[in-house]
């Protein structure tokens, strides 16, 4: 049998050159967006007011499984795709596994992680359009610094919207994005009529990204020659990051590769998404049979303690009601939350494909994540982001299984970036001052009581 090598690369020639739709082979359909004000679905008009009109035909479009990749984001994805995928041998052999453990690797490229496979596609069709400028929130500031990258490399505005606490602790991800010419704004501001009334009412308040998202959406709505993008959750950010699963089936296949488990974190969803989703397409054609498993913080659990309901994906309660596994809008995680995926629900599809029993979850304590963080670093010298040890803790955890057993599984993870900017959170772990907070029942009820009552 032939060696495979360590990292296995496609020829530019045989990168993907549509993206795959998953809606279209599911049996049960996402439920559409609602409008909050008439409990309706969302119609594309109404869509428009918020994103670019492109973008709002792949939201609303469950039924054509390839949609081309145009030739500009093709060009733009070959200077820093493929990504490699890579064969952890180091790691197999540090665990004495006979399990075999590949990841595709997205974290090489400035913004670090996955996140700029969609920026590209998003500000491409903004730019297409003729419009001015986008707008958008961002946590710790990968995705905004993945939308400044590709915003200045099609000379558009780019407004972001940036969690006070982290525009305050995290400059440096900060000054990447004005490295890259977009404004970045503390949230919540004064800019905007929702920053106001939050500041209002919570003096002193340092952000949330459901606070920011609904900032960055009225500065969108309330200026001519502007839209919305948002870098995880929707239907549209899924399909572009198909091509990470795309591009890792394709790698195998050339090898004859089929793995057994297919393992990612899951913040909003669209890594994970992106990832299984040409396998994701057998299975539910009923063509091949993998294990997926979905990786979650154990202090924000939106599949394995969350309910299937129309929640709101912001603070503000001004954006469309998504039907999702959620643990309420109005739930903040603990302050010493540090591994990223903080979001309190989950992508639509991946919701119902759960709901469906295609796919497991499980939740993951932070300590845990870090340890596997350290433990893969020293081995494949990657520095993982702590979103991505969640997948690597969840592919140790199985391999060990296969140990115990004696099976030879094959598994496939997801590793979404790098995690030189989460130093501070690398150190609170090293100096033993990083706890675990696992949410109560009764805090988990109070926020999920508080979900808008839809029929
Ligand atoms: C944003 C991010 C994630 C989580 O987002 P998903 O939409 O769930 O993929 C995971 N890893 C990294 C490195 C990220 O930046």
């Amino acid at each position: 049998m032939t060696e495979i090598p360590y990292k296995i690369y496609l020829e530019e020639n045989e990168m993907p050159t549509s993206w795959y739709n998953l809606r279209a082979d599911m049996i049960n359909k996402p439920a559409p967006l609602l409008n909050p004000a008439t409990g309706k679905p969302m119609t594309a008009a109404e869509l428009g007011g918020v994103f670019c009109d492109e973008l709002v035909a792949q939201e609303l479009d469950d039924t054509t499984a390839y949609i081309a990749i145009p030739e500009e984001i093709r060009s733009f994805y070959k200077m820093y795709r493929p990504s490699p995928l890579v064969r952890a041998y180091c790691l197999e052999e540090k665990l004495q596994t006979p399990a075999k453990i590949y990841y595709k690797f997205e974290g090489n490229n400035t913004s670090g992680s996955h996140k700029l496979n969609s920026a590209i596609a998003q500000a491409y069709y903004a730019k297409k359009q003729g419009l001015k400028g986008v707008t958008t929130e961002t946590g710790a500031g990968q995705w905004g610094t993945a939308l400044s990258m590709a915003c200045a490399y099609l000379g558009l505005d780019c407004r972001v919207y940036m969690v006070k606490i982290s525009y305050e602790q995290k400059p440096f991800r900060r000054e990447v994005m004005r490295t890259y010419g977009a404004s970045v704004t503390p949230s919540p501001s004064m800019n905007t009529e929702v920053g106001k009334k939050i500041l209002a009412e919570h003096p002193g308040t340092t952000g949330s990204l459901g606070c920011a998202i609904s900032e960055a959406v009225e500065d969108a709505v309330t200026h001519e020659g502007y839209r919305y993008v948002l870098g995880s959750v929707l239907n549209q950010v899924l399909l572009h990051q198909s091509v990470i699963g795309l591009e890792a089936k394709a790698a195998m296949d050339k090898y004859g590769i089929k793995p057994d488990i297919i393992i990612g974190c899951a913040g909003g969803g669209s890594n994970l998404g992106g990832l299984i989703s040409p396998f994701m397409g057998e299975k539910l054609r009923g063509e091949a049979d993998y294990r997926f498993i979905a990786v979650e913080p154990a202090s924000c659990p939106s599949f394995t303690r969350g309910v299937f309901a129309y929640d709101f994906c912001d603070t503000g309660m001004i954006c469309p009601l998504a039907k999702m596994y959620t643990i309420g809008s109005s739930y903040i995680p603990a302050p010493n939350h540090a591994g990223g995926l903080r979001f309190h629900g989950m992508s639509p599809v991946l919701s119902q494909l759960y709901h469906d029993k295609y796919m497991e979850a499980v939740a993951v304590k932070q300590t845990d994540v870090f340890e596997a963080a350290e433990y893969f670093a020293r081995c494949e010298g990657i520095l993982p982001a702590p979103e991505s040890s969640h997948a690597i803790l969840a592919a140790i955890n199985e391999a060990k299984k296969c140990k115990e057993t004696g099976e030879e599984k094959t598994i496939l993870f997801g590793l979404t970036g790098t995690g030189y900017f989460d130093m501070v959170a690398y150190e609170k772990f090293h100096d033993g001052d990083m706890t675990n907070y696992i949410p109560t029942d009764e805090e988990l009820q109070a926020s999920i009581a508080r979900l808008p009552k839809v029929d």
